[in-house]
């Protein structure tokens, strides 16, 4: 019991000085927003006056939309000497209000967050996956996902990936107080592995401001056709564990199948138009999509259509047109994909799908010169992949 109350007393007396705790009295309260709780009423739960949860909400008025309030969303109250000195409202790294006591009145605003930009070197040494690569480079495993889609028209990262791969990147990073709030462009980035041999991709601004990815000879880093048709973001499988993508190609099967867990995005391999959106019975939810050329290509077993796909829709290459699953004659959740060409199913495994248009030849010469300090960056050897990786697991 007395452990208790000399345990309250440090509680209250958190950021007070010494000479002040006799007099000045603080008290923290960590709260979230609960399912269906205004703003108003997560404040009166904390056990604010209704005085000073109205002052709360008056100081906002103007500042903060509430309807936007979410579940989840963090706040704290500082109070001292039993009255309301500071709120405030943080809904994301980047979007935090306050409310201050400035004499006898409240003033909200929103917190001003200083974001930084930078460019990495991110360099991965893949032991035991993508994910797990990330974490021991103290990346977010988010790079990933970003690696994957510039490397996109020539590495399936569900199939081509292999202990021993090595990654690189010059990536801008966008940084808050330190930490990472997102990835910003990839600049320059290779990649070196046993299956798909090495790949080089660059990021180029056009004269008109547009930006696209080259190969170092100005060839286009891009196809009309994506190398996979699922959209990298099982960042937790495993190599040798059942969860880990197999991939079994099937001739008289008529396609490819991916083991992928239910819900795990598709996209779009390439333009096309919706000839297919509905429930095909064996195929269970199915979208085919037609191309140019005379291509064809089929999503079978998924679990739900992407916003917009129905029949007549044009969809965009890398749109996610759909979500795998396990609907109509599946043994388990997998994607089953096939590629016709006049009619014809063709294993799409053996494609091998022209690049779109290079660089043109009046553009190269400022090409080399803005990529060759890329590459040169890209080659060092950075003193972060110098020094032992600290693994850092969540
Ligand atoms: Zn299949």
């Amino acid at each position: 019991m007395r452990l208790v109350a000399l345990l309250f007393v440090t509680l209250l007396c958190l950021g007070a000085t010494p000479a002040e705790a006799s007099s000045t009295r603080y008290l923290i309260k960590n709260r979230r927003i609960e399912p269906n709780q205004p703003l108003a009423v997560a404040l009166q739960a904390a056990e604010l006056p209704p005085e000073q949860v109205q002052a709360v909400i008056n100081a906002l008025e103007g500042v903060f939309d509430f309807t936007k309030s979410r579940v989840g969303d963090q706040f704290r109250l500082v109070i001292r000497d039993g009255e309301l000195d500071f709120f405030d409202y943080r809904q994301s790294a980047m979007d935090e209000w306050q409310v201050r006591r400035d004499g006898d009145k409240y003033v909200g605003s929103k917190r001003a967050i200083e974001v930084e930009k930078q460019v990495s070197l991110v360099s991965l040494e893949i032991e035991n996956s993508l994910y797990e690569a990330a974490l021991s480079a103290g990346e977010d495993p988010l790079i990933g996902m970003v690696l994957a889609d510039v490397f996109a028209w020539d590495i399936d990262f569900y199939r081509d990936v292999r202990k021993g791969d090595r990654a690189r990147a010059l990536v801008e990073k966008f940084l808050a107080k330190g930490r990472l709030l997102r990835y910003g462009e990839v600049l320059a980035a290779t990649y070196e592995g046993e299956a798909v041999g090495t790949k080089r991709v660059f990021r180029y601004e056009m004269p008109d401001g547009r930006a696209s990815f080259f190969q170092e000879d100005g060839s286009s880093a891009r196809k009309a056709f994506l190398k996979s048709p699922l959209k990298y973001a099982h960042v937790t499988s495993r190599f040798g564990s059942r969860f880990h993508p197999v991939l079994k190609y099937v001739k008289a099967h008529n396609g490819v199948d991916y083991a992928a867990g239910v819900g795990t995005p598709v996209w779009a391999v390439a333009d096309g138009t919706v000839t297919v959106a509905h429930n095909t019975g064996a195929g269970g939810n199915t979208v085919c999509l037609r191309h140019t050329n005379g291509f064809e290509t089929c999503y079978l077993h998924l679990s739900r259509f992407g916003a917009g796909v129905r029949k007549g829709a044009r969809v965009s290459q890398k749109q996610v047109i759909a979500y795998s699953g396990n609907t109509g004659r599946s043994t388990g959740p997998h994607l089953h994909y096939a590629l016709k060409r006049h009619g014809n199913y063709v294993n799409p495994l053996n494609q091998n799908f022209p690049r779109t248009e290079p660089l043109p030849k009046s553009l190269m010469e400022d090409f080399v010169a803005s990529v060759a300090p890329l590459a040169e960056q890209l080659d060092a050897v950075s003193v972060a992949s110098v020094a032992a990786p600290t693994p850092s697991h969540p």
